[in-house]
């Protein structure tokens, strides 16, 4: 195979016939059914980059994520989220921006706990009004966008722009860093092809942030959605249980036997939080 690649993230130019790493990674999404797409790993900066341009806005429409609605389980992960943010200094009354908030279930649940909360979204025609960016918050959140973008250094600029000085830019993502391309079949999540443009390794995350002057605040190795009993090797293992889709997050069917019967049911769901594998990462920055 022969790849002439630049790196969307360190601009390093990778051109080799061996020696680069490659992957095919599955679809995870029923509706691209048995599809495989080619994935490359930068050697300079170990981000991973989706090596097929595809038709995205096809792709798009069918997305299962597109479903999601402020429910208990989001509650709870919100939860959790909202106690990192006021770990870090958020408080009660300030303002905040989802960058990137799809059905703005988020930016529902800050405002009801007293956050003055907007979403801004291109892609969803409720929040597709660009008016909020014409103004600066106390905390800019983007929680799994800047894998879905052409160009995930720019967006981090973006983000920076739009939080006031002493404000928080919070960004949730993948880490390439602790994905196993020759072990593409497990890391079908993280992977998420052809959705996940470019996935950014924690260093690269944590270099794109100090490059343009933020200070990193906390970082957390686990995503806020990954919650004891809720974790995500529990949620890939129930997937697994019906037909490996993120569409069965949705469903939330429970008519499998191996759900009921299989041990590992149990085992996941009371351990499955303590064998972390970092593969999705939490990063707030302070702007000085
Ligand atoms: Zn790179």
């Amino acid at each position: 195979m022969s790849i002439l690649e630049v790196c969307r993230v360190c601009e390093a130019s990778s051109i080799s016939d061996t020696g680069i790493e490659t992957a095919l990674a599955p679809a995870n999404v029923r509706s691209l059914g048995n599809a495989q797409f080619r994935v490359w790993r930068c050697p300079s900066c170990r981000s991973i980059h989706a090596g097929d341009q595809v038709d995205l806005e096809s792709a798009y429409r069918a997305y299962p994520f597109h479903k999601m609605k402020l429910d208990w389980v989001l509650s709870l992960a919100y939860r959790r989220l909202t106690q990192r943010l006021s770990q870090a200094g958020l408080k009660q009354g300030q303002t905040v921006l989802d960058f990137g908030c799809g059905g703005g279930s988020l930016t529902q649940y800050l405002r009801e706990k007293g956050y003055r909360a907007v979403g801004y979204d291109a892609y969803s025609p409720r929040f597709s009004d660009p008016a909020p960016l014409e103004e600066r918050y106390d905390l800019v959140i983007s929680q799994d966008v800047i894998e879905h973008v052409e160009d995930p250094i720019t967006t981090i600029a973006r983000l920076e722009a739009l939080c006031r000085p002493g404000g928080l830019v919070a960004i949730g993502t993948p880490n390439a860093a602790a994905i196993d391309l020759d072990e593409a079949e497990k890391y079908v999540h993280s992977l998420h092809q052809p959705y996940h443009r470019h996935i950014l390794a924690l260093p690269a995350l944590q270099e794109a942030g100090r490059n343009i002057g933020l200070k990193i605040e906390r970082t957390y190795l686990t995503g806020y959605m990954n919650m004891p009993m809720l974790s995500l090797k529990f949620l890939h293992y129930y997937m697994g249980c019906f037909d490996g889709t993120l569409d069965v997050l949705f469903e939330r069917p429970l008519n499998s036997a191996r759900l009921w019967l299989n041990p590992l049911t149990g085992f996941y769901l009371f351990f499955g939080y303590w064998l972390g594998d970092e593969t999705e990462v939490f990063v707030i920055f302070r702007k000085p």
